[in-house]
């Protein structure tokens, strides 16, 4: 199986804005406006609102964890508090610890299964700062040596190593053993 080590391809041919380093967003269709008919995504995922798409890999304590629907690399996640907010200064403090607990949940289960070589973390706020989705959200993009570059995308010439289903299946499972898993769990 597939350790992280493998070369990382487009799952499917869409065009995609990369900037290497930084948190992205490659969803132009959504970016166009072509999304579900909800007031907000995540707020409807926070739901289980049939309209959209549930990649949700875990939940917790008013929070969950969702595959990014157009990742960067594999196991991109988003870390996400089910109530609408906007911005990381609307958390209260138990909240922010309830992040940084799920962020540091989420970093050790990445680096069990998929062992990356790093991580790019981080919000997008505001109208200039690319985001499309507007609920806070924090990104967690693996980072892998062996990963493609910006003209390997854009060629689109690689074969598949993860389809997004497989990867949805694996942290799954991953965060399910994690619940078992003291030392990891925080
Ligand atoms: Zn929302």
């Amino acid at each position: 199986m597939c350790r992280g080590h493998g070369v990382w391809v487009l799952w499917k041919r869409r065009a995609m804005k990369i900037s290497k380093n930084h948190i992205v967003r490659n969803k132009l269709a959504y970016a166009r406006g072509e999304r579900p008919a909800v007031d907000c995504i995540l707020c409807a995922v926070a739901l289980d609102d049939p309209l959209v798409d549930n990649l949700v890999i875990f939940r917790r304590d008013g929070w969950y964890i969702t595959l990014n629907l157009y990742p960067y690399n594999p196991a991109h996640v988003m870390i996400v508090p089910e109530r609408h907010c906007t911005d990381p200064r609307e958390l209260s403090e138990e909240e922010a610890l309830q992040m940084h607990r799920m962020q540091a949940l989420t970093l050790n289960v990445l680096e069990r299964e998929y062992r990356p070589d790093g991580f790019n973390i981080g919000y997008n706020v505001g109208r200039s700062s690319g985001a499309s989705i507007d609920h806070l959200h924090l990104q967690i993009v693996p980072r892998y040596p062996s990963e493609v570059g910006f003209f390997d995308i854009l060629s689109d010439s690689r074969v598949i190593v993860e389809e997004p289903r497989t990867t949805l299946k694996r942290l799954r499972a991953a965060f399910a053993e994690a619940e078992k898993d003291a030392k990891i769990m925080t």
